[in-house]
């Protein structure tokens, strides 16, 4: 049977002492149930819509009656997710994307971000290699973009798209970020982000990843991180960030991808968040470890996503920040066509309410290891 995350209370008890311990310092999880009590005239449309759950009738009834829920929180950041068993059983759709593959088609060659040099506004420090451009409408004082050559988001889907591609990404953007600190000392604070067609919020369909660099302090979740991972250290006289790899590990959510580790995060801000954990950004695996992580995303038939990363500050090296690591986080943004956003009240204001198993996700990435491996 694969593991689930309704099988998290089963696997913490096997643990051994000391990863017992660990586990207990980052986390606390609470089982239950919902119990639902549905009306006779309800009944032929719940083992309907949910037939998917079970072979008869009689259990898809009670898998609805009896739901599972699995509650999650990481003590030190506050991070939160709700798990509903019942969801995450749900069968991936394969739907038809070709009405999005039209619409973005229908840009192609029309669109400012294929024709950069004559409808996109420059930095003052120009541009890096004819592939960055500023924001329009900038977030910060300093906002920049990576434009990419293919116009289709939909690019990583396919087999075109390479580790070089990547590699490439992430020069331009650290190329860029050192730019904007040769102008302003004070500008240290680089974010690098990359949102993957309308539902992950970009406004422009052809590919681009976004550079902010804040000044004077962090931006403010980040510094959240680093205030909490600090903490962590003087409490438990441990990094955090290489406990939260070793509790993953420990539980069958991580992978490990030459020099970065791959993690199904056991508290995602929303479906199948992934973070990939790196010592320094120009570790020479990183751009290897988002390819591959993109790749995963595409055999998942994720369209829409945003990623983003987290490092310590542009400059000589800064104390405040030690062990402090590069953090690639991934998240799904669910189907283009899908009317709903998939954030409200309860994301915005508690915890996230998620339907994607992170143990399903972890075997996605240990599967796509195997497969590899085999070639
Ligand atoms: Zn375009």
């Amino acid at each position: 049977m694969p593991k689930s995350i309704t099988d998290l209370e089963t696997l913490v008890s096997g643990l051994d002492a000391d990863d017992r311990r660990r586990f207990d310092r980052l986390y606390r999880f609470t089982a239950g149930e919902a119990r639902i009590l549905p009306p006779k005239a309800m009944e032929d449309w719940i083992a309907k819509a949910f037939a998917y759950l079970a072979p008869t009738r009689e259990q898809v009834l009670s898998a609805i009656r009896r739901q599972k829920i699995v509650h999650v929180v990481n003590q030190v950041t506050g991070q939160g997710t709700l798990f509903n068993a019942v969801r995450a059983l749900r069968p991936i759709e394969a739907k038809s994307d070709s009405d999005l593959v039209k619409e973005i088609e229908a840009a192609r060659g029309k669109c400012a971000f294929c024709r950069p040099m004559e409808l996109t506004p420059e930095n003052t420090f120009g541009r890096i290699g004819q592939k960055t451009c500023a924001n329009v409408a900038a977030y910060d004082g300093w906002h920049g973009l990576v434009i990419f050559e293919e116009h289709s988001p939909l690019h990583f889907r396919t087999d075109a798209f390479t580790v070089a591609e990547v590699a490439d990404l992430l020069a331009t953007a650290r190329t860029w970020a050192e730019k904007v600190y040769g102008e302003d000392r004070e500008a240290r604070y680089f974010f690098l982000m990359w949102n993957c067609l309308w539902k992950a919020a970009a406004s422009i369909i052809h590919g681009h990843a976004q550079m902010v660099v804040a000044r004077e302090f962090p931006y403010a979740k980040i510094e959240r991180l680093r205030r909490d991972a600090l903490a962590y250290r003087k409490a438990h006289k441990s990094n955090y960030f290489e406990d939260l790899v070793r509790v993953h590990d420990t539980l069958g959510l991580a992978a490990r991808w030459g020099n970065v580790t791959a993690l199904a995060h056991l508290t995602p801000i929303k479906e199948k968040e992934l973070v990939l954990v790196a010592d320094r950004f120009d570790e020479a695996d990183l751009a290897a470890g988002i390819h591959r992580a993109l790749k995963v995303y595409a055999a998942l038939d994720v369209t829409s996503y945003n990623l983003a990363v987290y490092m310590p500050p542009l400059g000589p090296t800064d104390p405040a920040w030690e062990g402090f690591p590069v953090l690639v986080h991934l998240v799904d943004r669910g189907s283009p066509e899908a009317k709903t956003v998939d954030v409200g009240a309860m994301e915005l204001y508690t915890s996230s309410v998620v339907s994607s198993d992170p143990f399903a996700l972890a075997a996605a990435l240990n599967g796509n290891a195997e497969r590899d491996a085999d070639c």
